[in-house]
């Protein structure tokens, strides 16, 4: 058996739909992250990867036995513009391996050199974006939210250009595959239409095989896709996470969070905070994300049409019913999460009325989201605690007025404290990756060549649910002149 056990199945996919391409080397890797528990479950010795060969694999220096390198071709819309042709400039899929649970999983190097995509890229990653990567994957993960892992970084050696110059990296992503709407579009836009089957089948086969027993495959994926992103952007907004750039290829299909650029949380409430210094008109803001999913899918369901029915004007109507199904699955997957949030096992009509009254006094009075909702638990259980989150708003008899109401409804369904403060425990994160944190840990990498603070935060967020006495300060929101306004890719 070799280190990797690899079963490739993308590459058995007809040529067009990838290049083959080996992963350059690099001067001198160093392993500075290895994620162990994520190695055994995928049946790889993490002392292996930690040794020679492992690092020489990690680094691209050398192809290991069963990999079948490539760059896969997908198309995309950035910032809602078609382009026809991305793919990846910069990712090496090695192959694929299967997990302990039977679940097939992409081992994906980023930033391992150039592919036929990389149009005018380097095929490079910088340390900084590559640790951004790590930290937040393996966080939200944590989180309980589907998401794409890392299970490696290496550092190479070699200088990256970009602004100035910056230590290069290699990331390896594990993902349930890296197939996105932009892959789909490929296809579409090639008016391949026997592509588009190709790939839909493989997609079914792989993440959807329930949809393979309906009488209309290609119909149940389209919805059983939608249902699975509606479910993904509720559980970003109910911890605060805002992807950033939720372009179509950065979309995947199999309902992951996938490429962490300048994703950041918020801090203060509101559902205007757009932080990626790209995204100049805020399309990809917090609040926005459930609308753009949408979008998104609209455009799978175009590349999907020639599918969903012989004639077109018959297809447009299937995938506009499939679509409209987006607004009440989202609504009822956040709703749901809202609930949990404030510590109600039933669900009563003006629920959602109660938590938007929340959420408006904590937007109005600029209050912290993570520690209003984790403060929460304490003052479910005991309205002593109160003042905890009433410190957190400017105006705090905003929250009085609001809380006042809260425990009427609380009222309506007794449940012993205790219960009660862990089931709200449970739904309301106390740590989350915390931008001014992020960025401590970059620049002590960056400038210092010191690990310790990556390795100490990627600790603390391995249990976002539970006070870390000792970790106390990473639950802190960020001091006026600690807060990150801008986030770069
Ligand atoms: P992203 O913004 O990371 O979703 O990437 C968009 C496209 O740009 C993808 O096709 C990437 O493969 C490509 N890309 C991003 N950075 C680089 C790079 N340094 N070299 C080559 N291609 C890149
Ligand atoms: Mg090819
Ligand atoms: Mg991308």
């Amino acid at each position: 058996m070799s280190a990797i056990p690899f079963d490739n199945s993308y590459a058995r996919l007809p040529e067009r739909f990838f290049a083959r391409v080996d992963p350059t080397p690099v001067p001198a890797p160093r392993l500075i992250a290895l994620n162990r528990g994520l190695a055994e479950t995928l049946g790889i010795d993490p002392d292996w990867l930690a040794g020679p060969e492992g690092v020489a694999a990690l680094a691209g220096n050398a192809v290991p036995p069963g990999a079948e390198p490539i760059a896969t071709a997908y198309a995309g819309h950035q910032f809602g513009h078609l382009v026809p042709q991305l793919g990846d400039g910069r990712a090496i899929l090695l192959g694929e391996v299967v997990d302990r649970d039977g679940t097939r999983r992409d081992v994906q190097l980023k930033g391992a050199g150039p592919t036929p995509f990389s149009r005018r890229g380097d095929g490079r990653a910088a340390l900084g974006p590559v640790l951004r990567e790590y930290i937040v994957s393996e966080a939200m993960a944590a989180l309980g939210i589907p998401t794409t892992r890392a299970l490696a970084a290496v550092a190479t050696g070699a200088s990256v250009v970009r602004e100035r110059l910056l230590p290069g990296a290699i990331l390896t992503r594990i993902a349930r595959s890296h197939i996105r709407v932009g892959t789909f579009q490929y296809f579409a836009i090639r008016r391949d239409t026997e592509g588009v089957k190709q790939l839909a089948d493989h997609v079914i086969a792989r993440h959807y095989p329930a949809a393979a027993e309906s009488g209309q495959p290609y119909r149940a994926l389209l919805a059983a896709v939608i249902d699975r992103q509606a479910a993904l952007v509720a559980q970003w907004l109910c911890v605060g996470f805002i992807h950033g750039v939720m372009n179509t290829d950065n979309m995947a299909v199999a309902g992951e969070t996938i490429d962490y650029g300048p994703c950041a949380f918020l801090d203060a409430y509101d559902p205007a905070t757009v932080f990626s210094a790209i995204d100049e008109a805020g399309r990809y803001a917090y609040g926005n994300q459930p609308a753009i999913a949408q979008w998104n899918l609209a455009r799978l369901a175009e590349a999907l049409l020639p599918l969903l029915a012989p004639e077109t004007e018959a297809a447009i109507a299937v995938a506009q019913d499939l679509l409209a199904d987006f607004v009440p699955r989202f609504e009822a997957a956040y709703h749901g999460g809202l609930r949990r949030k404030l510590g109600l096992a039933t669900a009563r009509e003006d629920d959602v009325a109660l938590a938007g009254g929340l959420l408006e006094i904590m937007r109005a009075n600029r209050a912290d989201f993570t520690l209003t909702f984790r403060r929460l638990g304490a003052a479910a259980a005991d309205p002593a605690a109160d003042r905890g989150v009433r410190n957190l708003f400017i105006d705090p008899t905003a929250y009085d007025a609001w809380a006042g109401r809260w425990r009427e409804r609380l009222a309506a369904e007794p449940r012993p404290a205790g219960e009660l403060r862990a089931a709200m425990d449970a739904a309301n994160p106390a740590v989350i990756p915390r931008n001014h944190r992020i960025e401590a840990v970059i620049a002590a990498a960056v400038e210092r060549d010191d690990f310790g603070p990556f390795a100490e935060l990627t600790t603390v967020l391995a249990k976002p649910f539970e006070d870390q006495a000792a970790f106390a300060a990473y639950a802190d929101a960020p001091e006026e002149s600690e807060r990150v306004h801008r986030t770069f890719c």
